[in-house]
C-alpha cells in the first residue's frame, strides 16, 4: 500500500464538509478515516435511535465525500479486525496506511478527546470553527469572572455575529432580549404543525437492523426513527420549520400539551451537533425571515439567542472548566434515579409524557427537559452524575459538551451558581399554566400535602427547605422564601413530611 501523507479521523458528530481538519486534505495522497466503534456507542446506555442516527449520517457521509474525490476509509460496528475504540482504530490505520501526519478537529467530548491525546500518536488538531466563539476566545471572555452570565456573554455573540444589530451597532427593536414574550401557553385553537417525515432508505434499514441487533439492552424504541441522515434532508426538515414552525416558535415555545412532543420546535438540534447544518446558515436564514417580515421579533431573536447564546456559552463552560466541572455537587445530592426514568412508568402525567416520547423519539423540548425531567431531579435531590447520564443517554442531540453544562449546571444547580443565577425550582404550578397535563392526571395539582397532592408541590417546599442555607442568600430567591415564611408553621411541617414521604417511597425504589 502506497505511503499516505495525511490520515484525517472524522468523528460521528464531525459531519461537516467545512470542518477545519477536512480542508488542505490532497484528494489523491490523503485519506479519510470514519469508524463505528463500541466504546463510544455504549460508554452510557445510548438511546438505540441515536447511536442509529448517528452510524447511518456517518454512512451517508462517507460515500458523500467519496463522491466528492476523497479517499475514504470506513469501519462498521461489525468489521471483525474493529478494535472497538476511537484511539484503536486510529493507531491501527495509521500503522497500515504509514500515514506521516494524523489530523483532527476539536473533539466534543473530553473524555474522547483526552484519549486521543494520551494515544501516543502525533495529532494535528484543529479549532472547531463550525462554533462562532473559539475554545480560547471564551476563556479570554471568562477571565476574572467569578460567575459569569449567559446574557452578557450572548451579547458578544450578537455584535461579533452582527445578528439583529441595528447600524449603529444597537440591537434591533431597542432590546437584546424578548424572553418576557416567549412563554405563552398553547391556547386550545392553536395547532402545532405535522412534524416533517423522513424515509428511510437502503443504508438507513442496514444500520437499524444493526443497531436493533447489537444494542437491544439499550432502553428506547427504534420503530419511530424520523430524523435526517443527510445534508439534504436536514435542510429539508430546516426547511420545514421555516415555513410551518418558526412564526408559532417565539410565543410557544416553551408551552407543553399532552401527545404533542413536537409542538412548534425545530427538531434540528441533532442534525446541527453532527454537523449536517450549519449555525451561521440557519441564524442567516431566521434574520432574513425577520427582515422580510414573515415573523415577528421575538421569534427570531429567541431563536437566535438559543443557537449563538446559550449554546455557545454552555460549550464555553464545558471546555473552560472540564474535567472538574463533571465533579460539581453543590447540594450534596445522592438519591438514585428512580426506576421510571428508564419506563415512563409514572402515575405523574407530566413526567410521563415526557419521559414517554423521549422514549419513543429520543426527544424532548427544552422545558419538557428543564421544568419537568429536570425539574424533578432537583427537587427530589438525584445524584447529579445518574441524571447527567440519563440526559447523555437518552437524547439524540446529547453530546457531552452540551449535555453536561446543561444539566449539570442549569437544571441541577450544582456547580453552586457558576453557569446560571438561581436553581430552576418550579412546584406544580408551573406546569400547569404552562400545559394541559394536570387536567388529566392522578394527582391534583391544587393538593400539597394531601395523598393526592401533586407531588412536585410538597418536594418543592422541601427542596427550598432543607437547601436555605445555601439559597436564602441568592436575592433572585428572595420571593420564594417570603412565601415560605409567610406560612403557618403547621402548614411547613406538614409540607416537610409529605415531601419527606415522597422522598422515602423513591429510597424504597417505589414510583410516584
Ligand atoms: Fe405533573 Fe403535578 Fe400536574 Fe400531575 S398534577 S401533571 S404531577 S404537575
Amino acid at each position: 500500500m502506497n505511503k499516505t501523507h495525511r490520515l484525517c479521523l472524522v468523528l460521528g458528530d464531525q459531519l461537516s464538509f467545512d470542518l477545519a481538519s477536512l480542508a488542505g486534505l490532497d484528494r489523491e495522497q490523503d485519506r479519510v478515516l470514519l469508524v463505528e466503534v463500541m466504546e463510544e456507542a455504549s460508554h452510557v446506555a445510548h438511546h438505540p435511535q441515536k447511536i442509529a442516527l448517528i452510524f447511518s449520517a456517518m454512512r451517508h457521509f462517507a460515500q458523500a465525500l467519496k463522491d466528492q474525490g476523497f479517499r475514504v476509509h470506513y469501519v462498521t460496528l461489525d468489521d471483525p479486525h474493529n478494535s472497538g475504540s476511537v484511539p484503536g482504530e486510529l493507531k491501527r490505520w495509521q500503522a497500515l496506511l504509514q500515514a506521516k501526519e494524523v489530523h483532527l478537529t476539536e473533539c466534543g467530548d473530553w473524555r474522547l478527546e483526552q484519549s486521543l491525546k494520551d494515544c501516543g500518536l502525533p495529532i494535528h488538531w484543529h479549532a472547531d470553527n463550525r462554533f462562532l466563539c473559539s475554545r480560547d476566545e471564551f476563556r479570554a471572555w471568562a477571565a476574572g469572572k467569578k460567575q459569569l452570565r449567559m446574557e452578557f456573554f450572548y451579547r458578544e455573540m450578537r455584535r461579533k455575529s452582527r445578528l439583529l444589530l441595528n447600524g449603529d451597532g444597537t440591537p434591533v427593536g431597542g432590546a437584546w432580549n424578548f424572553d418576557a414574550d416567549n412563554r405563552k401557553a398553547l391556547p386550545k385553537t392553536v395547532k402545532a404543525p405535522y412534524p416533517a417525515g423522513f424515509t428511510n432508505d437502503a443504508i438507513t434499514l442496514e444500520v437499524l437492523a444493526l443497531v436493533k441487533e447489537r444494542f437491544a439492552s439499550h432502553y428506547g424504541s427504534l420503530d419511530d426513527f424520523n430524523y435526517p441522515v443527510t445534508h439534504a434532508d436536514a435542510q429539508a426538515l430546516w426547511a420545514y420549520f421555516l415555513d410551518y414552525g418558526l412564526a408559532g416558535f417565539g410565543d410557544y415555545q416553551d408551552a407543553m400539551a399532552s401527545n404533542e412532543p413536537f409542538l412548534f420546535h425545530a427538531r434540528i438540534s441533532a442534525a446541527l451537533n453532527i454537523g449536517l447544518l450549519d449555525l451561521r446558515q440557519l441564524c442567516s436564514d431566521v434574520e432574513s425571515a425577520y427582515w422580510s417580515g414573515s415573523i415577528a421579533l421575538n421569534a427570531a431573536e429567541g431563536f437566535i439567542r438559543q443557537l449563538i447564546g446559550w449554546r455557545e456559552y454552555v460549550r464555553g463552560v464545558y471546555w473552560l472548566h472540564m474535567p472538574e466541572y463533571a465533579e460539581g455537587n453543590a447540594f450534596g445530592n445522592t438519591r438514585r434515579l428512580p426506576e421510571f426514568y428508564w419506563t415512563g412508568d409514572t402515575q405523574m402525567k407530566c413526567m410521563r409524557q415526557a419521559i414517554g416520547q423521549s422514549l419513543k423519539h429520543a426527544y424532548a423540548h427544552h422545558i419538557q427537559r428543564l421544568m419537568v425531567t429536570g425539574n424533578f431531579a432537583l427537587l427530589a435531590g438525584i445524584s447529579p452524575s445518574q441524571i447527567c447520564e440519563w440526559y447523555l443517554a437518552i437524547y439524540m442531540d446529547a453530546f457531552d459538551w452540551v449535555e453536561l453544562p446543561n444539566t449539570l449546571g442549569m437544571v441541577m444547580h450544582a456547580d453552586g451558581g457558576y453557569l446560571g443565577s438561581k436553581p430552576y425550582c418550579a412546584s406544580g404550578q408551573y406546569i400547569n399554566r404552562m400545559s394541559d397535563y394536570c387536567r388529566d392526571c392522578a394527582y391534583s395539582v391544587r393538593e400539597t400535602t394531601a395523598d393526592n397532592a401533586c407531588p412536585f408541590n410538597a418536594l418543592y417546599w422541601h427542596f427550598l427547605m432543607r437547601h436555605g442555607d445555601l439559597l436564602r442568600g441568592n436575592q433572585r430567591m428572595g420571593m420564594m422564601y417570603k412565601n415560605l415564611d409567610r406560612m403557618p408553621l403547621e402548614k411547613q411541617q406538614a409540607l416537610w413530611q409529605r415531601g419527606q414521604s415522597l422522598l422515602d417511597r423513591l429510597d424504597r425504589g417505589e414510583s410516584l
